[in-house]
């Protein structure tokens, strides 16, 4: 059994990019910079935000973040927003999500230039997404580090049936349209299933490559999967753990103890899709700068 090492792909992700940053100053006396946009004082946005500033900074780019509070308005958001697409030492905006209840997400999203929106949120990002213009978009991050870490392992996955579980807009479906994409690390038969699916373990046992993203501690049991199979846990799901100092710890969407016995290849959590995530934040930060200097 293969341990897919998120953490390691993302360290290796992580210099490769900081080699290009030092190289790209090297030519134009600049560096690429990703701004965040934090609305309110939800404690885990606090940590992923500073989590992303921090690793921004590890590889030399420049990384802002803009704190705003609870009760800031959708159009103070907009003003913003707008100073920073036509700010031309931002090549990234990244606007935290879950936003307050009284902010519209979609206008916000909706808001970045899709040049600077590193997330690959925006629609003009997911339609080239789906209609295979790589060249001219971001692709979403946690997708595109799945899509990473399968070619990075060297797993086959043309002509293989991928089965993924969750339909969300920020993984399942830019997940699904990506696996389907003739491309290197895709190229699959795809199954999409979600909360209304019948009969999910039937499903989940015809893939080859099972990719879940549910937010359910242990969602996918062995039974659920093929003999063989990769299997890929988006989940991130935070559960009491009295022997822990917090008193909490982070668990996938699949039991990893017995999945493990029966796939070919895993994702751990915490260390798998996680920390691939934010490197291709980082990955995208940067194309946006190559592509604003011509580069
Ligand atoms: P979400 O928006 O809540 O979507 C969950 C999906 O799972 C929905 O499509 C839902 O179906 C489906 N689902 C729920 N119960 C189901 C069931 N019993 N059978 C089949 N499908 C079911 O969640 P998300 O944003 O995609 O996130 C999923 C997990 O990934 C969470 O744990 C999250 O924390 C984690 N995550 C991790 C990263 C990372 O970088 N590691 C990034 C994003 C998310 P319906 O559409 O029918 O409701």
């Amino acid at each position: 059994m293969v341990l897919i090492d998120g953490k390691k792909v993302s360290a290796d992700l992580q210099e490769e990019l900081s080699a290009t940053i030092r190289h790209d100053r090297s030519i134009t006396g600049k560096l690429p910079g990703l701004t965040i946009i934090l609305v309110g004082q939800d404690p885990s946005s606090q940590v992923y935000v500073r989590n992303k500033a921090k690793r921004c900074k590890e590889i030399g780019m420049n990384s802002t973040v803009i704190e705003l509070p609870d009760e800031t308005t959708l159009e103070e958001i907009l003003e913003r927003i707008a100073l920073l697409n036509a700010d031309p030492e931002t090549h990234g905006i990244l606007v935290q999500q879950p936003l307050p209840p009284h902010i519209d997400e979609m206008s916000v999203t909706l808001a970045i230039d899709p040049e600077k929106d590193v997330d690959g949120f925006h629609p003009e990002n997911i339609g080239k997404m789906v209609l295979g213009h790589f060249e001219s978009c971001h692709i979403s991050c946690t997708a595109y580090g799945i899509l990473e870490l399968l070619g990075r392992y060297g797993i086959e996955t043309s002509g293989r049936h991928c089965v993924i579980v969750g339909r969300s807009n920020i993984v399942g479906k830019p997940m699904a349209n990506l696996m389907l994409q003739k491309l290197d690390s895709a190229n699959c038969t795809v199954t999409v299933c979600h909360s209304a699916s019948k009969e999910i373990a039937t499903l989940t046992r015809l893939a080859d490559i099972l990719i879940v993203a549910v937010g359910k501690p242990g969602f996918i049991t062995a039974g659920m999967v093929k003999p063989g199979a990769v299997v890929i846990d988006v989940g991130n799901n935070r559960i009491g753990d009295a022997s822990t100092k917090s008193g909490f710890r982070y668990v996938g969407d699949v039991d990893f103890d017995g999945v493990s016995t029966v796939a070919s290849a895993i994702t751990p959590v915490p260390g798998g899709v996680g920390p691939m995530t934010i490197a291709m934040l980082m990955k995208n930060t940067v194309n946006s700068f190559h592509r604003s200097n011509g580069l």
